[in-house]
C-alpha cells in the first residue's frame, strides 16, 4: 500500500557492510518477522521462530542484536502521554496512530487537514534506530562512538516494504541505515548456507535494547497498537485499578472497523487496512465518537505486511494472529511501562515520557506532499484556465 508496493533490495548490501566489519553494526527484529519468517524454511504458519532468528542473525555477523519490540514499549510511553495529553486539553483530537508508514504517507499525500491528529510519537522502527546511533548505548562503545566521530551501523529487519521509504524520510534519515523485509533476511541467510531448521531455539536479545513486553508483541497484529495503549493510558488514569489486560474487542484479522471503551480516556477505534480508514473519513462522524484511532494500511496489520513471506493457506493472517497473542500470554510482562529497561532509559537520559529530551529523540514532524498526479492536475488546470 502507497509506496509499499516496491521492495528495493538492500541485501547484498548489508552482506557487505557486514564483512567490511568497518563499524560496529546493530540490528532490530519487528514482532511481525519473528512469527512469519520460519515459513520461508518449510515451517508451518504461525511457528515463533524468535530464539533460532536470533542465532541465526548472528551468525550473519551482527555484533548486537537488538528487539524493535524495546522500541513499541517506549512508543506506548510516548504516545499513550501524548493521548492523554490530547485529552486533558482537548485539542488535535481524535489522535491517529502514526507507525504504518503506509497511513502516513497517505495521509501527507491525500489528507495533510489530517496532519494535526497524526501522533508525533516516531515509529517502533525509527525510536529503535535513534537510540541505537544516540543514546548512552552508542555512546558506551568506544571513544570514537563518544565523541561522534564513529556511529553503529545500523539495519532493521521489518515485515514491510514500506519501512525502507520511512528510513528516507526528511527529519528521519540516518536513524537507520538499511531495512531488509523478512523475505530479504530469508535470502541472506540462504546465500551464506545458514540451515535455519536447524539452529537452536535458545537466541535471546541483547541488551539495553533488547528487553520488551507482551504489550510490545502486539504491536504486530491490527489492533495490538491500541490495545498496548489501552493497557497502560487504564493504568495512567487509575493507578490503584485493576483494568483489562486483554481488549478482545479490538483483535482479529477479517472485521474492517473494531471499537471499545478505554475507561477514563474514552472510546477507541481500529481500522484493519487502509481501506477501511478510506470508508471511515467519508463522513466526519469519526471526529466526535473517538478519542484514538489506530490505522495500519494492510489487512491484519503488519503480520500481512508486503515484506513477509507469500503464503497460499487462506487462513495464514489468523495463524500469524494467533502466535503473536501466544506470545504476548506467556510474556512474564504485559504492560509497556512495566519493561525495567524503558524505565531506566528514562531515569537514567529521557527524565519521562514527552520531555524535551524524549521529543528530541522520539518524535517528528509531517507535511503535506503533492503526488506527481495531483500536481499534473494542477498544471493542466492553469493551461485550461489559461487557454480560456
Ligand atoms: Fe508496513 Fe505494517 Fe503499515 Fe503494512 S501495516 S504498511 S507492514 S507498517
Amino acid at each position: 500500500p502507497v509506496g509499499a508496493l516496491i521492495e528495493a533490495p538492500h541485501w547484498h548490501e548489508v552482506l557487505k557492510r557486514l564483512d567490511s566489519r568497518q563499524q560496529v553494526s546493530v540490528v532490530q527484529v519487528a514482532p511481525a518477522t519473528r512469527i512469519a519468517i520460519s515459513e520461508e524454511f518449510g515451517f508451518k504458519p504461525g511457528t515463533v521462530s524468535t530464539g533460532r532468528l536470533i542465532n541465526a542473525l548472528r551468525q550473519l555477523g551482527f555484533d548486537y542484536v537488538f528487539d524493535t519490540n524495546f522500541a513499541a514499549d517506549l512508543t506506548i510511553m510516548e504516545e499513550g502521554s501524548e493521548l492523554l495529553a490530547r485529552v486533558k486539553a482537548e485539542t488535535d483530537l481524535p489522535l491517529f496512530t502514526s507507525c504504518c508508514p503506509g497511513w502516513v504517507n497517505w495521509v501527507e499525500l491525500h489528507r495533510p487537514d489530517l496532519l494535526p491528529h497524526l501522533s508525533t510519537t516516531k515509529s517502533p522502527q525509527q525510536m529503535h534506530g535513534a537510540l541505537s546511533k544516540r543514546s548512552l548505548f552508542a555512546r558506551s562503545l568506544g571513544p570514537e562512538y563518544a565523541d561522534g566521530a564513529k556511529e553503529p551501523y545500523v539495519v532493521s529487519v521489518m515485515p514491510c516494504t514500506a519501512k525502507k521509504d520511512e528510513a528516507a524520510r526528511p527529519g528521519q534519515s540516518g536513524d537507520v541505515d538499511h531495512v531488509v523485509t523478512t523475505r530479504e533476511l530469508a535470502r541472506m541467510i540462504r546465500s551464506r548456507g545458514i540451515a535455519f531448521g536447524a539452529l537452536d531455539e535458545d537466541g535471546v536479545f541483547d541488551n539495553p535494547l533488547g528487553d520488551s513486553t507482551g504489550a510490545a508483541q502486539i504491536f504486530g497484529a491490527s489492533g495490538g497498537v491500541m490495545e498496548a495503549m489501552a493497557r497502560t493510558a487504564a493504568h495512567l488514569v487509575d493507578p490503584d485499578g485493576a483494568p483489562a489486560l486483554e481488549w478482545r474487542a479490538l483483535r482479529g484479522v477479517n472485521a474492517g472497523v473494531k471499537t471499545t471503551q478505554v475507561p477514563g480516556v474514552g472510546a477507541v477505534a481500529v481500522c484493519n487496512g487502509i481501506a477501511a480508514a478510506q470508508r471511515m473519513l467519508q463522513t466526519d462522524d469519526w471526529r466526535d465518537q473517538y478519542v484514538a484511532i489506530e490505522v495500519m494500511a494492510c489487512v491484519g496489520g503488519c503480520l500481512g505486511g508486503g515484506g513477509e513471506p507469500k503464503s497460499m493457506d487462506p487462513d495464514v493472517l489468523t495463524k500469524r494472529a494467533q502466535a503473536i497473542y501466544a506470545v504476548d500470554g506467556q510474556a512474564p510482562r504485559r504492560r509497556s511501562f512495566e519493561n525495567p529497561d524503558v524505565q531506566t532509559l528514562y531515569d537514567k537520559e529521557l527524565g519521562r515520557p514527552n520531555s524535551a529530551a524524549a521529543q528530541a529523540l522520539l518524535h517528528t514532524r509531517y507535511a503535506e506532499r503533492r503526488s506527481k498526479r495531483a500536481l499534473l492536475m494542477r498544471f493542466l488546470d492553469c493551461v485550461d484556465r489559461r487557454d480560456g
